[in-house]
């Protein structure tokens, strides 16, 4: 998609932090970390909104979840829990349409509340 900034993170066009990157999914650090690690997974074929997945692609997404989440989880020893968020539409706060999954590493002292 031509405007979409996601998708021009995925290309390369626009710079990002890699935090994991396979054939389906790219995993890239939060521009505003609501906590320190804070991580959005995007797929790599642009779809807006959870509505307008096909299963299979949302298997493929969300099965990579759980090791992306482990990898974070290694890189920082203070995490000790996590946050999986996902917008979807204006009205449930979602800013950017391409669809992403927030993946927000918690801290025992941290001060996230959603
Ligand atoms: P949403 O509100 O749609 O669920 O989340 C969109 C997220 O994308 C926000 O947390 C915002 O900080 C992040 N974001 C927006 N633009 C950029 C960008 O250019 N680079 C990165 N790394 N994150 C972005
Ligand atoms: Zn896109």
């Amino acid at each position: 998609m031509e405007d979409c900034i996601f998708c021009k993170i995925i290309n390369g066009d626009i710079p990002s932090y890699k935090v994991y990157e396979d054939e389906v999914v790219y995993a890239f650090l939060d521009i505003s970390q609501a906590t320190p690690g804070h991580t959005l997974v995007v797929p790599k074929h642009h779809v807006k909104d959870i509505f307008a997945y096909d299963a299979d692609l949302a298997a493929q997404v969300f099965a990579r979840l759980p090791k992306i989440a482990r990898a974070i989880k290694a890189s920082n020893p203070k995490i000790v829990g996590m946050n999986i968020l996902n917008n979807n539409g204006k009205a449930a706060y979602q800013s950017v349409f391409h669809s992403h999954i927030h993946l927000l590493p918690r801290y025992a002292d941290d001060k996230f509340s959603m």
